[in-house]
């Protein structure tokens, strides 16, 4: 019988989660394969931040230059209303989030994320990287797991240690591994955009990350590569998007006209946005069970986040360290996947709710935002405290 430690963990999806997940089993010595629907890896949508929870896991992968190569550290969070522009409150970032958390608060353009890992995993001889196949069908056999993959040339029957489903918010693992529960509408749109940084509207410093309130939409603005682009994500409330991956809007119009009440260096932030590119916003409660028999899920395949506290992609980050560390030292993967289900979901939901909780705060009209404003103002540098619990999460081995 063969040793299980030579059988390889099947990882579908390449995303931030199964990128992070086949580096991490490599570096401690385990045989990946990586399966990706994409033919490359194109990562659409612009920036991402990382908060240090996330960033000092791929720092502890070793990505630590690379990582200082394509990504920025903001000065402060300034948070602004948006009728307005009148600031609220300004909290630091940049070397005051290093020196508490002991890793930076980054932001960096998602393909140069993706970059990074895909380089890092390409370098290792541990890991195979199948791209233009997707997962047709998971079978637990013997002590394995099997997977039917389908390409360009037919299908193919790979033999796994176990399998992670890492293939995102439509996730066609758990259907396959029998969660055929659809994702709900949130009700909004993210509006997502890049400019040259030095188009910046007057009295906005480039090196800042913003958060413009106002009823129903919120706008957030942060620099990218070395600060000579500007990231900007506008989110609106948009009842027709409903159908997956139709923003149901025109696109080249853009968000403006939902900001025509808003502040002038607002609706020039807007303005500045050189092609936009529309999200609907999805939400779903944690799934009920992510490990089947030999098969697990991870980030948005699992549990996926509203993107109103930025920590979707860093709890994907964080899964996949977790669940590294548990498949290469408890004796049997079903324990070790199990396990893993167990310790990280109080802390996702925990996080989802409070991201959910974020959207509608951000989102109230008067005269309870009047109310909201006051007790921004009030906390004023200490805005970002109230996530201590996230960004000083560490992983335990
Ligand atoms: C507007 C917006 C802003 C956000 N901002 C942030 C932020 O600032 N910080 C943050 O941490 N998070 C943010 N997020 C959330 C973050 O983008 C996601 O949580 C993160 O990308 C999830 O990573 P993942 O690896 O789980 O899934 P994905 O990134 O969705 O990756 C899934 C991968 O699986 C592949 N795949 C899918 N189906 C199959 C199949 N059948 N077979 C093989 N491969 C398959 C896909 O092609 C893809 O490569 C934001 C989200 C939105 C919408």
């Amino acid at each position: 019988m063969p040793d299980p430690a030579d059988r390889p963990f099947l990882i579908v999806g390449a995303g931030i989660g199964g990128l992070t997940l086949a580096l991490s089993l490599a570096r401690r010595g385990r045989d990946v394969v990586l399966i990706e629907r994409r033919t490359a890896l194109e990562e659409e949508g612009a920036g991402i931040q990382l908060s240090p929870n996330a960033s000092r896991v791929l720092i502890g992968l070793g990505l630590a230059k690379p990582l200082a190569r394509i990504a920025g550290e903001p000065d402060r969070l300034v948070v602004r209303r948006g009728r307005t522009g009148a600031i609220l409150a300004a909290a630091p970032l940049g070397g005051s989030m290093r020196r508490r958390f002991g890793a930076p608060y980054c932001v960096a353009h998602r393909a140069d994320l993706q970059m990074i890992l895909l380089d890092a995993v390409r370098a290792l001889p541990q890991v195979r990287i199948l791209f233009g196949r997707s997962i047709e069908a998971i079978r637990s056999v013997d002590d394995a797991v099997e997977a039917d993959i389908k390409g360009a040339t037919g299908i193919e029957t790979l033999t796994g240690e176990a399998l992670i489903g890492a293939d995102g918010l439509h996730s066609r693992v758990a259907v396959l591994l029998g969660d055929a529960s659809e994702p709900a509408f949130h009700g909004h749109v993210a509006w997502r955009g890049t400019f040259d940084a030095a188009r910046m509207p007057e009295g906005i410093a480039a090196g800042d990350t913003g958060l413009w309130l106002g009823p129903g939409a919120h706008l957030v603005h942060y620099p990218l590569r070395g600060a000579s682009r500007i990231n900007v994500v506008a989110v609106v409330g948009n009842k027709s998007a409903e159908t997956p991956g139709s923003p149901g809007e025109d696109e080249a119009a853009g968000p403006a006209d939902r900001f025509e009440a808003w502040a002038r260096p607002a609706r020039a932030l807007l303005d500045a946005v050189e092609a936009w590119r529309a999200w609907p916003l999805y939400d779903r409660a944690s799934r009920k069970r992510w490990t089947v028999g030999r098969a697990t899920l991870l980030g948005d395949a699992a549990h996926p986040v509203l993107p109103f506290l930025a920590q979707g992609g860093a709890l994907a980050i964080e899964d996949a360290a977790v669940l590294a560390a548990e498949l290469t030292s408890a004796d049997h993967s079903v324990t070790a996947m199990k396990r893993y289900e167990a310790s990280r979901r109080p802390r996702v939901e925990r996080v989802q709710r409070t991201a959910r909780r974020n959207g509608r705060t951000y989102h109230l009209g008067f005269p309870l935002d009047l109310a909201r404003d006051i007790v921004i103002g009030r906390t004023g540098e200490r805005l970002t405290d109230r996530y201590d619990w996230i960004y000083g999460w560490m992983p335990e081995r």
